[in-house]
């Protein structure tokens, strides 16, 4: 059980040595391989799991391996807080501090006029809370028609701080041919089935 088993791209085999990451965690070790392949996935694991790296891995490794047909935000990861996207930024950023690809926050509270900057350069990841995120959609400052891979993030603290609605929108406005990944702690949550018809496609579901 080493990441090397995991076969990842060198350059991200680099930015896991150099956090000092030494074995994959459990959710990693499952995780991985399958978010790497391709499918639609329900994690039920809790925080301090190591579910953060569990999908950035994959959505990095996509990039480095995938060639996208156009300048585009490839992936889009949904969560709660800004705490939260703040934790999850600074993750795609050292797990690819030896590639080149961008990763932007988008979340209520930070000057406006600076996330429509950001938004032009066309991040290839964006890691945002819903309700920021749809005032730019609603605008027309951001666009999902060539996004790859969808995270919802926490999405049990994300329907209990009643986003549920936004995040259907959002992901009704991603691309249909699309990768998903929902990572919650419970799976039970009232509303939760609902999202998970709604945004999933065929999903394989690891308890952990
Ligand atoms: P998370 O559950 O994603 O919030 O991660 C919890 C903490 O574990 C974070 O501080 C990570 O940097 C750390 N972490 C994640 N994966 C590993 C790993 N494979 N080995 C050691 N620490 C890790």
């Amino acid at each position: 059980n080493q990441f090397s088993d995991l076969e990842l791209h060198e350059r991200l085999q680099k930015g896991i040595d150099e956090l000092g990451f030494e074995k994959p965690t459990e959710v990693q070790a499952q995780t991985i391989p399958q978010a790497c392949a391709g499918t639609d996935l329900l994690v039920s694991a809790e925080t301090g799991s190591g579910k953060t790296a569990a999908f950035v891995l994959p959505i990095l490794e996509r990039m480095l391996t995938v060639n996208a047909p156009r300048s585009a935000t490839r992936a889009l990861v949904l969560v709660p807080t800004r705490e939260l996207a703040r934790q999850v930024h600074q993750q795609c950023e050292q797990l690819g501090k030896f590639t080149f690809i961008n990763a932007g926050m988008i979340v209520g509270g930070e000057d406006y006029k600076y996330q429509i900057k950001l938004l032009r350069k066309n991040p290839e990841i964006i890691i945002a809370t819903p309700g920021r995120l749809l005032e730019h959609m609603g605008k027309r400052e951001v666009d999902f028609s060539d996004l790859e891979v969808l995270v919802l993030d926490e999405a049990d603290r994300m329907l209990d701080m009643g986003f549920s609605e936004d995040v259907l929108k959002i992901a009704e406005a991603c691309k249909k041919e699309r990768q998903t990944l929902l990572f919650s702690a419970t799976l039970k949550q009232k509303g939760m089935r609902h999202v998970i018809k709604q945004v999933l496609n065929e999903p394989q579901e690891l308890r952990l």
